[in-house]
């Protein structure tokens, strides 16, 4: 009815997105009049949609996933310092004065899972493979958390180079660079790249490099489905700790619904 509190998920393609299944399961668990939607933007028009956003009384905020995570950092009103940072945000707050406040959580969430699989950062070595927006969310929380020692590697060295300089700007203290040789040494190695999505049988590290990962380490991807990618089959095998994209996902719900004053952060 017409009080229902909205929020919503915006990409594109959206039909794919567990999202909704999940906020709207934990609205109804705990009693709330809120609903999430999801928007294909494919559909829409963005200046047009962010106007509509600004003056749409009922609706909390929005989720925002690919790919319009960068563009629309560049057209609210205010960031948090690390969406500024990384220039994407994946979270916006409509204030009710129709304000937008953008965040990006995908890294707290990448953290908080860990952390669930016993990983603490503080003092650590981290490996992340991809510097997309994904990677550098990961990367960049990596640094906040305490990581001594940070390698981000991508195909594309350029870009891995960028982030490895921006990063080490903002977080001194800690030794980042782009190269290493073995897995070894590594307490976390996270894929950041869609390597694996869809079946494909693809790993984003070679096979013979990951028998020199330690048993010790723990293993991270971003991939979403497969649920178990082969990166993690493999790592499983040599008796690594694993974490999934769903488990990621599900881990930063509740500071994508705190940051839209609709859950607490530890829903
Ligand atoms: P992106 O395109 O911005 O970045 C991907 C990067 O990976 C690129 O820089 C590319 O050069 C690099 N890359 C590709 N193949 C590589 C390889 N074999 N080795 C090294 N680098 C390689 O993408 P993104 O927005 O960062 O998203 C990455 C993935 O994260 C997507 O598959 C997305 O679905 C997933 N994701 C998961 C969650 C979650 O909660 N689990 C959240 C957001 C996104």
């Amino acid at each position: 009815h017409g009080s229902t509190e909205l929020v919503a998920i915006i990409g594109s393609p959206i039909a794919q997105v567990k999202s909704p299944e999940n906020f709207n399961a934990w609205f109804a668990e705990n009693g709330q009049d809120r609903a999430m939607i999801a928007v294909d933007m494919a559909e829409q028009d963005l200046a047009t949609f962010i106007q509509a956003l600004r003056g749409w009384k009922n609706l909390r905020g929005c989720v925002v996933t690919v790919p319009y995570k960068q563009v629309l950092a560049g057209q609210l009103d205010q960031l948090s310092p690390r969406a500024a940072a990384l220039g994407s945000v994946n979270v916006i707050r409509r204030e009710a004065n129709g304000r937008l406040l953008g965040d990006n959580v995908d890294g707290e969430g990448f953290l908080k899972a860990a952390r669930a699989h016993g990983f603490h950062p503080e003092g650590c070595r981290a490996l992340v493979v991809g510097s997309g927006g994904v990677g550098a969310a990961i990367a960049y929380s990596l640094c906040e958390g305490g990581v001594r020692q940070l390698v981000i590697a991508d195909l594309d060295q350029p870009r891995a180079q960028a982030l490895a300089e921006s990063l080490s700007r903002a977080f001194p203290q800690v030794q980042i660079g782009n190269q290493y040789e073995s897995l070894g040494d590594f307490d976390l190695v996270a894929n950041a790249t869609p390597v694996g999505m869809g079946g494909t049988g693809e790993m984003p590290l070679p096979g013979v490099l990951l028998e020199t990962l330690s048993p010790t380490a723990l293993v991270a991807d971003v991939v979403t489905s497969p649920v178990v990618t082969p990166f993690l089959e493999l790592a499983r095998s040599l008796g690594c700790r694993i974490q999934t994209g769903p488990e990621m996902a599900r881990a930063q719900m509740g500071n994508l619904g705190a940051h839209m004053g609709v859950m607490p952060q530890d829903a």
